[in-house]
């Protein structure tokens, strides 16, 4: 199978922070993939502009480090191609310093323009504003904006008003790169692609799913960031709502940016209020090998949870009685991404009580390995009577594509979708709205009820009660690493 590589036009990108840990270890290394891939027409450029002191030369031997890192070493005609691509501007969002140099590298709005912010979001304003007052902007510039989107409803409402008054919404690229993975998209394909899902997609035939993100490394270097915000802020109000919505929506009437996005808004708005016994928060612990969170974090009586589950309910006529289980941590037994869609029994055993019971579930891989498996159940080979087994009919993309399985990642895919102008990847600002909406009177039970973190050992499956959460209502939590 031969993949088509759609070159873009002619673009200017300018990264603020192009010397920061995300340009480093994605966006940088992403551009190139797509540049060897031949998606980037000749006459682009890529403008890094940051604070550090740095020449041409020094960015270019960075970027080609940053490369050989994330992708291993680069062959060095294509890298030395590459490089021809790039340059650097010193620049202080906050101060003149450096605005006329870049206005200068920018004479004309020949080729589409697009600036990435991935700089913290208390410098949107500044860039926001000397972008205009240096007349970088015309009304086809793009931004993008980078997690997190605020950190409750009301610093979500400042930043999106701070980023309206100076760009249109159409202008305005809100990433969260779990939309653009190949599996999340893979899921709006199997949903409304084949006539085979959709008519069983519902309350009726689906028992319930279940949305896990685990994560197995720490907090890392991170702890002073994360602290402030914790799973709930870092995780769900985003990523883990993002792909909620793409499994809960409803078809959209095309596959178009704002068809889209209403139908993921009405899912946000239909959610209901978690109660609090739905609720586990946990932090985890050391063994011999690691720190506590709260060492990591270097606060000995920090409560930001590590780790959260929860039990939700879509308040609509598809999805009522069906019970959607979130669960995401850190310092959990591995990396590992996954929707399951767990499907009701039969409604009558026609083999026996020896046959056991079984379900069908579609499974939908996002980490690490990409893919989808729906489950079925056969009979048992051999003598024996009617024994039943269930066996995986796998649609991992490796197997089915060949080599072209080695998919973009969700950042090169979500970089060229700006330049394309395609907002359907991106959030809304109203859907960022509702999301916190609904996120924040969750955390604030949880503060005034003065909740602690359940601990939970390093590399396990998160804290106990979470399992007790979900087999309380007679069901269990797919292993996480299985
Ligand atoms: P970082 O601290 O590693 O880098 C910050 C970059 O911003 C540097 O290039 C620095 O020179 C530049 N910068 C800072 N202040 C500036 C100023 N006044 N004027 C001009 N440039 C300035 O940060 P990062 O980890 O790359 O994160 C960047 C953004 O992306 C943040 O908003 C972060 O929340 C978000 N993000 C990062 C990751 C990640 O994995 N690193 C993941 C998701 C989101």
């Amino acid at each position: 199978m031969v993949s088509r590589i759609i070159p873009v036009e002619t673009f200017d990108l300018i990264i603020f922070g192009g010397t920061g840990d995300l340009a480093r270890r994605k966006i940088l290394p992403g551009l190139f993939k797509r540049f060897c891939d031949g998606q980037i027409p000749p006459g682009s450029r890529i403008i890094a502009a940051a604070r550090s002191e740095m020449d041409l030369g020094g960015f270019q031997e960075f970027v080609t480090e940053a490369i050989a890192d994330a992708l291993g070493l680069p062959e060095p005609d294509q890298i030395a191609d590459f490089a021809d691509l790039l340059d650097y501007v010193p620049i202080d969002a906050l101060s003149d310093q450096g605005w006329s140099e870049l206005a200068e590298k920018l004479p004309s709005f020949d080729n589409t323009r697009a600036f990435y912010f991935s700089v913290g979001p208390s410098i949107f304003e500044p860039l926001a504003e000397r972008l205009h007052r240096h007349s970088l902007v015309d009304p086809n510039t793009r931004i993008v904006v980078e997690k997190p989107f605020g950190r409750d409803l009301d610093s979500a409402r400042d930043l999106n008003a701070t980023l309206r008054a100076h760009f249109d919404e159409g202008q305005i690229y809100r990433i969260d790169h779990y939309l653009g993975k190949e599996t999340v998209q893979n899921l709006m394909a199997v949903r409304f692609g084949n006539m085979l899902f959709e008519p069983l997609w519902n309350s009726q035939y689906i028992d319930h799913i279940q949305i896990s993100v685990a994560e197995d490394v720490g907090v890392g270097g991170r702890g002073a960031y994360y602290d402030k915000s914790g799973a709930m802020r870092d995780m769900v109000q985003n990523h883990l709502m993002q792909l909620l919505c793409l499994t809960a929506m409803e078809p959209p009437s095309f596959f178009e940016p704002d068809a889209v996005r209403d139908e993921k808004l009405k899912v946000i708005r239909a959610l209901a209020p978690v109660e609090p016994h739905h609720i586990v928060r946990g932090q985890y612990t050391d063994n011999s090998e690691t720190v506590t969170y709260r060492q990591d974090v270097e606060d000995p009586r920090s409560t930001t949870e590590s780790y959260i589950a929860m039990k939700c309910h879509v308040n609509n006529w598809r999805w009522a009685g069906t019970p959607f289980y979130l669960r995401t941590g850190k310092r959990l037994k591995a990396r590992d991404s996954e929707i399951n869609v767990v499907f009701k029994r039969t409604p009558h055993l026609i083999f026996g009580p020896e046959a056991g019971e079984h379900n069908n579930e579609l499974r939908i891989q996002l980490q690490p390995d990409e893919g989808i498996t729906l489950r079925v159940t056969i009979k048992e080979p051999g003598p024996g009577g009617m024994r039943l087994m269930d066996v995986p009919l796998d649609m991992s993309f490796a197997e089915a594509l060949g080599d072209d399985a080695d998919t973009p990642d969700a950042y090169e895919r979500l970089i060229m979708d700006v330049i394309r102008g395609n907002q359907t990847l991106f959030m809304r600002d109203d859907e960022v709205e509702a999301a916190w909406a609904w996120t924040d009177p969750i955390i604030e039970g949880w503060e005034a009820r003065n909740d602690v973190p359940k601990p939970y050992d390093s590399y396990s499956n998160g804290p106990t009660d979470a399992d007790l959460l979900i087999e309380r209502d007679g069901r269990y939590w797919r292993g996480i690493g299985a």
